[in-house]
């Protein structure tokens, strides 16, 4: 297995560091955080990262000056998190040697969008075929197989699908699956992710297979290896 690639976030609200530490983690990126440039100096000394996330306004020194000095120090990749209404953040930004900005509020597929392009130079591409267990999926074709036999897959189940074998073994809270599969516009109250893990469970199982996917009770669920 790969070894993770490290992102450092340096964000100085507590609301949108944790959201990208929890998304970027299940995306399944190591993910270092700092409050503060200076700790986002150390941090990035201490352990290198493969890609910065840095706000521009922090407390201390900001994020354009943390951006010189990281620049100073190596090329890592630096997105650059700016407000929306300050356009000369970006122009500095980029002056400080950032790749990239992105502004705030920002969609989380944007983000991973952004972070693979600046990636693509350290980052091996997305593999053809996920593997777990005796089941696969071929990210070309958009089709499973298990025990040799193949099956088709609709866009969602085969989004849900793919979020699972990108994360075995890993529990995946009802949460993450929202934000994941069908992002935010869509009410918790709804039972779709049953519903289409129902399906997933359909097509994997054919023939009576063993359960690979499986309910964690008041959380979500995981894709785990047969009991
Ligand atoms: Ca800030």
């Amino acid at each position: 297995m790969a070894t993770p690639l490290r992102v450092l976030v340096v964000e100085d609200e507590d609301r949108i560091r944790q959201f990208l530490q929890r998304g970027l983690s299940y995306e399944g990126y190591r993910v270092d955080v700092a409050e503060d440039g200076q700790t986002g100096l150390d941090i990035a000394r201490d352990h290198p990262p493969d890609l910065v996330l840095l706000d521009v306004m922090l407390p201390g020194i900001d994020g354009i000056e943390v951006c010189r000095r990281l620049r100073a120090a190596g090329d890592v990749p630096i997105l650059m998190l700016t407000a929306k209404e300050a356009i000369e953040d970006r122009v500095a930004g980029l002056d400080a040697g950032a790749d990239d900005y992105l502004v705030k509020p920002f969609a989380f597929d944007e983000l991973l969008a952004r972070i693979r392009a600046l990636l693509r130079r350290v980052q091996p591409s997305k593999p053809d075929v996920y593997r777990f267990v005796d089941l696969e999926l071929d990210t070309g074709t958009r089709q499973g197989k298990r025990s040799g036999r193949l099956f088709d897959l609709t866009a969602k189940e085969y989004e849900l699908l793919e979020l699972f074998m990108r994360n075995p073994r890993r529990v995946l809270t009802r949460e993450i699956i929202y934000d994941r599969v069908w992002g935010y516009d869509f009410g918790g109250e709804s039972n779709i992710i049953e519903v289409y893990v129902r399906y997933l469970r359909q097509k994997t199982e054919a023939g009576g297979l063993t359960r690979l996917i499986h309910t964690v009770r008041g959380i979500g669920y995981v894709l785990r290896e047969p009991e």
